[in-house]
């Protein structure tokens, strides 16, 4: 699943790509995965053809002012008051298409990061919704799993979203300081809850998943499946400390290419290179030589080192 690191590579991408183009029209192969209206709840599973009509007619004619970023969520801003939010979940992938990328690709991209993974033809049966610009270039929605969603909502209906309410503290923001992070810590209400399962939720902080509470556990030297109301002091700093510099790592990386996700040129990112134990497990840590473990925690799996992690 796409983490902080992997959204921001694509909202960096495509605020510079999309920036200005318009909508010329759209395609929705994949109704259920967009929504119109704040109300929608994250998992739209239904479909409903008047709304894909209204999704489709909205879109038609604006403008892309920026793309951002809010925790693991897209945030398109157009032209007329509008804003499409997109979750990429566990597979959701954005191809951006021009004619110097057609001319260098084919129009073929791999959708597994496996070079082995066969070459396919956008748009694919894998893709549920299509933006065609009037330059003609053209942006692919790709999901192999069908989890992701996009939905629309008007400038004035976003305090009503209930994701962008419930998202903890942005991690790279000057807001999230020490004193915000203990905060956090303190507001844990089960003294049983693990201190990766901890970091992973959307709700104390945002945008930190699987890969990254493991790279960023290992460098703090706490093993994943330590209870929160077990650490000292010194151990919830060595946490905080290393929060923003593996994230920054994996930004400049531009993401680490394991699973489904692609940059928006269907290049890999390169962070996967960096891992020190996320995957790693019965591999020798990159530090002392140990061999990487790894341990189950409610549905996820946390890898770390028995030697560099207490
Ligand atoms: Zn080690």
């Amino acid at each position: 699943m796409p983490e902080l690191p992997e959204v921001q590579t694509i909202a960096s991408e495509l605020n510079r790509k999309l920036k200005n183009r318009i909508i010329k029209s759209v395609v929705v192969n994949a109704p259920k995965m967009v929504a119109v209206g704040p109300g929608t709840v994250s998992n739209i599973r239904t479909a409903d053809k008047r709304s894909t009509d209204k999704f489709i007619s909205l879109l038609e004619g604006e403008k892309v002012l920026s793309v951002q970023r809010r925790a693991k969520l897209l945030i398109f801003d157009l032209s007329g008051s509008l804003c499409i939010l997109v979750h990429l979940k566990m597979t959701g992938q954005f191809i951006f298409e021009d004619k110097k990328l057609r001319a260098k690709t084919g129009g073929k991209y791999r959708m597994f990061n496996k070079l082995y993974a066969p070459l396919v033809k956008l748009p694919s049966k894998h893709t549920h919704v299509i933006f065609n610009f009037i330059d003609g270039s053209t942006l692919y929605f790709n999901d192999i799993r069908k989890f992701g969603y996009m939905k629309l909502v008007r400038d004035d209906e976003l305090n009503q979203v209930r994701e962008l309410q419930e998202y903890g503290p942005e991690p790279l923001s000057k807001q999230f300081t020490f004193s915000t992070f203990l905060t956090a810590v303190k507001n844990v209400l089960s003294n049983k809850l693990k201190i990766k399962i901890f970091l992973m939720d959307a709700k104390k902080i945002a945008g930190i998943g699987n890969i990254y509470s493991d790279e960023i556990l290992f460098h703090a030297g706490v093993r994943p499946m330590r209870r929160v109301s077990s650490l000292t002091n010194k151990e919830l700093a060595a946490i905080y400390k290393w929060i923003k510099p593996v994230l920054i790592k994996g930004i400049k990386a531009k993401g680490s290419s394991v699973g489904d996700f692609v940059r928006t040129d269907g290049s890999w990112g390169q962070m996967g290179k960096f891992h020190f134990v996320y995957g790693r497990k019965g591999q020798k840590c990159k530090k002392c030589g140990s061999i990487i473990e790894a341990v189950k925690l409610g549905g996820r799996t946390g890898s770390f080192c028995p030697h560099c992690q207490k």
